[in-house]
């Protein structure tokens, strides 16, 4: 999807949510953050050429050096393209490409000439890979992953067979005559360490958002924003589930009451929308705090709701529906200093029953009470009959 003209949103701020962001942004974030690797990777390789110059083998670490500059200046050259593209584009799969493969080339050609293949080079591609996976494409990201261990392992293979040197970057091993590690070295480590702190503390931050951005949609598909009962999707889906469970054990039941608010459209005709919604979430809690710990409460349509009640008898529901029935009905909402009367209708109807074989039948035997409640003059509890599905 390369090139979909859009503009970038007037009111972007580059200190908001990545996860919020367009792809191109993220791509430019995390082309950023890349360009710390061969930068900082870099940056020791130079101080390493001052303070330990007799351990390094120049002829190797030169051409490091020149890869890690290629490295940023290609970073550097896209970064800029991209700031340029992303007000016509919103994606831009060759940077995301290059952004992934050149990672894992450095940081295996690092790897392997210094001989941390093993231990810090797949720390750090998986460092990488933990703050790429919120941004990137994660298929992208999980072939570049494995593609990265198996060379690693051979990386390995080929050490201890001792077909090519260990560590090919240092003239001499990372330890004094004496066995003593050299104060250079130390130090590089712990800038090293430093790094991959930094970097664990980024993945980590991306990592909590993501989760909390899940939890976020999560919630947002399963309850209703207005009265926070469950939404009508998730109602039918704990409903199928219910139904699933009494079918298995034989002997269970699920009784349905629907309740639908009386002229309710009245209520917002005479006292506005904001105090009808108030009428909503007041009745809510009413169901919500009437119902026992494993009935579900949901909201099935605008000012209707449905109640599920596992391992209920018939006369048990309606005496529910009944005390639900009365409660709304003695309890006016106060909305601006005024009080607001409300009454409700119910149907109920249980499952197991003649022609009640499927949560839809429930449901429809349950709706065809509650018509019942209405025609028989509202704010009453109608049961259905034998065969009312
Ligand atoms: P009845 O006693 O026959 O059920 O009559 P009613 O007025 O309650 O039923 P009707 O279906 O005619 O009207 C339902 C109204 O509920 C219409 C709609 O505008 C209103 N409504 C639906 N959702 C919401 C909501 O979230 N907030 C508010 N304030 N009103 C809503
Ligand atoms: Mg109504
Ligand atoms: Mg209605």
């Amino acid at each position: 999807m390369d090139s979909k003209p859009a503009n970038a949103p007037a009111d972007f701020s580059w200190f908001s949510n990545p996860l919020d962001w367009r792809t191109i942004d993220r791509l430019i974030l995390l082309g950023s953050l890349v360009m710390l690797a061969p930068g900082l990777f870099g940056l020791a390789l130079v101080a390493a050429f001052y303070i330990t110059p007799d351990y390094l083998y120049f002829g190797l670490a030169r051409p490091l050096l020149v890869l890690y500059g290629l490295h940023v200046l290609l970073l550097g050259g896209f970064l800029y393209a991209a700031l340029r593209r992303r007000q016509h584009s919103d994606d831009w799969p060759v940077f995301e490409n290059f952004i992934i493969a050149s990672f894992l080339f450095t940081v295996l050609v690092t790897a392997w000439l210094t001989g941390t293949h093993f231990a810090e080079g797949l720390l750090l591609i998986f460092l990488g890979i933990n703050i790429t996976s919120a941004l990137a494409n994660i298929q992208k990201i999980r072939k570049a992953y494995l593609w990265g261990c198996a060379v690693m392992a051979l990386f390995a293979v080929i050490d201890f067979s001792g077909a090519l040197p260990a560590a090919p970057l240092l003239a001499k091993p990372m330890v004094g005559p004496d066995g003593q590690l050299v104060l250079g070295w130390l130090v590089i480590r712990v800038v090293l360490a430093a790094i991959l702190l930094a970097i664990s503390a980024i993945s980590m931050a991306a990592i909590n958002r993501w989760v909390e951005r899940e939890n976020l949609y999560r919630e947002m598909s399963t309850i209703d924003g207005l009265t926070r009962l469950t939404n009508r999707r998730s109602f039918i889906e704990r409903g199928h589930s219910e139904l699933s469970r009494a079918q298995r054990t034989g002997s269970g039941s699920v009784a349905c009451v629907m309740v639908d608010l009386d002229h309710f459209k009245k209520i917002n005709d005479t006292w506005g929308h904001h105090a009808g919604d108030a009428v909503l979430v007041a009745a809510s809690a009413i169901m919500m705090s009437s119902a026992r710990q494993y009935d579900e409460v949901g909201r099935y349509g605008g000012e209707e709701f449905a109640l599920l009640l596992p391992g209920t008898t018939l006369e048990s529901a309606v005496c529910v529906a009944e005390r639900i029935r009365e409660r709304i009905a003695t309890t006016p909402v106060a909305v601006d200093g005024k009080t607001i009367p409300m009454t409700a209708s119910f149907g109920v109807a249980l499952y197991p029953a003649p022609g009640i074989e499927t949560l839809n039948d429930l449901l429809k035997a349950a709706d065809k009470a509650l018509y019942e409640a209405k025609e028989a003059g509202r704010n009453c509890v109608c049961t259905a009959r034998p065969d009312a599905a």
